[in-house]
């Protein structure tokens, strides 16, 4: 089984293609600074161990059945108690289902490649990858990804996805010789995500264009060479994103160009959209700055007007039982002491699993419509104009204060 935490990470990897094609020189600069790994990561780690165990179990239900199964995913629960949710499991059974509807419409019966590491050398130097899942059906190639995210910052649109692309190129790479391809198709499956699955469809010979362009971007990326591009999605996970100069001079330049401070007194609702989008990438790059110059001034580097000092602490027990058994003897309630809260649905929902949180509360959930909020113009939800008044939103607001 592939080890997902060490899948390797090549200089030029198709996860941060989106990245490294905006921004050739970005890879190289992004060697300078240390490898970070979150919470976040680890979980979807465990998630896309999960995920291969049962998409295991389906194709290859003779070397690895039911009861190897049950076995490996509760060796997992085990191993893993600090990040295990049982939610995990309905999310995991999505990716399955997707996978499995997929391969019940192919026209034959379709090759299945479960997390297939495949040689992208033939576009990118050194270039590899690893895809979760492919499927070989008739003349088409299908990629499947899944994201285990549940941030709607980190939505991922297949559209155009230079990362699926990639796979798709290496899929069709190792395929070629035994398969006839045509057409290739791509999905992400984001099943924390409402509407978290997207698919797109192209041709082979539109793929093959889109390699030759990797082709010359990654020729340059390599080098270290090719124009620095600041933009907020290219810039978002870049390891130099505080300390880049273009990206500081972007910014600069949006916030404070002249053409920003000569306009009129009042500015039109197009001009309102402008700002909005330049300023998003603006207040990025200044909380980027903040976190990279406290690390300096903690490090006891000098930033010049800027020093880190402690910020408000907390208080907590020196130690629980000791201090209730005190407390307890001093005749203080237990009704005091512990606070008893009602759960709400969403942890419920992550302490139960989908499948029996939904069995156990129909009928007894309240959905109540979240308050209005400005995204994107591009965001998959549809726009509202009257849902809940501004009026009523801010009433909510001071109630709340
Ligand atoms: S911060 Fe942005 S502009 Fe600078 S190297 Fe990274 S991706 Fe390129």
């Amino acid at each position: 089984m592939m080890d997902h935490q060490n899948r390797g990470h090549a200089l030029l990897g198709p996860s941060k293609a989106y990245q490294w094609m905006a921004c050739t020189p970005s890879a190289r600069l992004e060697e300078e600074f240390p490898d970070t790994s979150s919470e976040a990561a680890a979980e979807g780690t465990l998630a896309h161990e999960l995920a291969e165990l049962k998409v295991r179990n389906y194709f290859y239900s003779v070397e690895f059945g039911k009861r190897k199964l049950t076995a490996a995913i509760k060796k997992k629960k085990k191993e893993h108690a600090d990040l295990w949710q049982e939610e995990m499991m309905g999310y995991t059974d999505d990716y399955l289902d997707f996978i499995k509807s997929t391969a019940l419409v192919s026209p034959t019966e379709p090759y299945v490649a479960i997390e297939k590491q495949v040689d992208l050398t033939a576009y990118i130097p050194d270039g590899f990858g690893t895809a979760d899942c492919i499927l070989i059906c008739g003349d088409t190639i299908h990629v499947i990804d899944f994201k285990y995210g549940k941030n709607p910052n980190g939505r991922v649109s297949a559209e155009h996805n230079p990362q699926m692309q990639l796979y798709a190129l290496g899929a069709y790479e190792a395929y070629r010789m035994l398969y006839t391809i045509k057409r290739v198709r791509m999905s992400i499956v984001q099943p924390r995500l409402p509407e978290g699955i997207t698919t797109w469809e192209t041709t082979l010979e539109e793929l093959l264009a889109f390699g030759q362009v990797v082709k010359e971007k990654a020729a340059l990326a390599i080098e270290g060479k090719g124009e620095f591009s600041p933009a907020e999605k290219t810039c978002r996970y870049c390891k130099a994103r505080g300390k880049c100069r273009a990206r500081a001079e972007e910014n600069v330049k949006l916030a404070f160009s002249d053409g920003f401070r000569k306009k009129p007194p009042l500015i039109t609702n197009e001009e309102m959209g402008n700002y909005l989008r330049q300023g998003t990438d603006i207040a990025k790059w200044i909380s980027d700055l903040q976190a990279i110059a406290l690390k300096e001034c903690l490090a006891g580097n000098e930033v010049p007007g800027w020093k880190a000092v402690e910020g408000r602490g907390s208080r907590d027990w020196t130690d629980l039982d000791q201090v209730f058994a005190h407390l307890t003897e001093a005749g203080i309630p237990d009704a005091i002491l512990w606070e008893r809260k009602p759960i709400t649905p969403a942890a419920l929902e992550k302490a139960l699993g989908k499948k029996e949180y939904v069995a156990q509360t129909e009928g007894y959930v309240l959905k109540k419509p979240g308050k209005p909020a400005l995204v994107p113009a591009s965001d998959k939800r549809p726009a509202i104009t009257n849902k809940i008044s501004a009026e009523e939103a801010f009433k909510e607001e001071n109630d709340h204060e």
